[in-house]
Parts: C-alpha cells; sequence; structure tokens
C-alpha cells in the first residue's frame, strides 16, 4: 500500500472522512496518532496507514504543544472549538489566537507557567523495519519500513 504525503489541509479533510467511516471523532483520532507517534511500541498502525501524520507535519506538532503544555480543560476546549465549532485544523486556531493577541498588544505579557520549565517534549525516532529487522530513523507515523526495497520485499514474500 502506496504511502501518502499530507498537506495539512488535505490531513484535516482525510482525518474527517476517516471519523465519519469509523463513527469516531477527529479529536480521537488526532489523539491516537500523535500517541503512536510519541509511544510508537511496535503496534499495528495499518489502519492509519493512508492517513498517517508526518513528524513535520503542524497538526501533530499543534497536538502535541496543546497536549504537553496546557492544563487538560484548555487542551480540550481548543480542540472542541477548532474541529467542532470552527472545522479547522488545530494550528490554525493556536496561530490565530497568537495573532489575535498580537493584534490586542499581549505580546509584552504573556500568561506564563511556571510548569513549562520542566515540560519535556519528546518522541520516539527509532522503529523496527518490518522486513529486514534493522532499526532507523522515524520518518513518520506508522513507517514501518526503512525503505522501498524492503517494503516491495515484504509484499513479495506476503503475496
Ligand atoms: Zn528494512
Amino acid at each position: 500500500m502506496p504511502s501518502i504525503t499530507l498537506k495539512d489541509e488535505l490531513l484535516y479533510h482525510k482525518l474527517k472522512k476517516y471519523a465519519e467511516e469509523t463513527n469516531t471523532t477527529i479529536s480521537d483520532i488526532t489523539e491516537d496518532m500523535v500517541f503512536d507517534f510519541l509511544t510508537r511500541k511496535g503496534k499495528d498502525t495499518s489502519a492509519f496507514d493512508d492517513y498517517y501524520i508526518r513528524k513535520e507535519d503542524l497538526e501533530v506538532q499543534a497536538t502535541n504543544l496543546i497536549n504537553t503544555t496546557l492544563p487538560a480543560h484548555i487542551a480540550a476546549f481548543a480542540k472542541e472549538i477548532a474541529y467542532l465549532n470552527l472545522k479547522i485544523p488545530l494550528w490554525q486556531h493556536l496561530m490565530g489566537i497568537y495573532r489575535l493577541a498580537h493584534d490586542q498588544g499581549q505580546f509584552p505579557a504573556p500568561f506564563l507557567d511556571t510548569a513549562w520549565s520542566s515540560v519535556k517534549i519528546t518522541a520516539q525516532h527509532i522503529f523496527k523495519c518490518k522486513n529486514c529487522g534493522k532499526t532507523a530513523e522515524l520518518k513518520r507515523l506508522g513507517q514501518r519500513f526503512c525503505n522501498n526495497n524492503c517494503a516491495a520485499e515484504y509484499e513479495r514474500k506476503h503475496d
């Protein structure tokens, strides 16, 4: 199955479609994807293969940032507003709020949480290739093979 590189707008629509198909919510799916992205423990993520998030995608970064730095009720509210009310990616909501704060002259006096100095935003970098068993740098969520050759070889073996 070929992997698709998704731009953020496209990703949002893919997530929406996937949410409808699986009778769940965009928020739930994004949470799962970010969790897999961060904690990847050899779980089967094949269901996400067509909808994977690359680690450089803004939506992963925004979700990770919001989940790890804000109190849970604020994070949940931000996602509810973005996904359900405004129907936009979370990163757009985040940057929209940032822009709004600027326009209201609030940049010089931000709210600073003392917990932020100890926040560790971590990501799992290593995965094990399903074909050759070698470990390699994770380039995207749901990655199972180190390269196209390994993917093709695996396909041939499992036809
Ligand atoms: Zn390999």
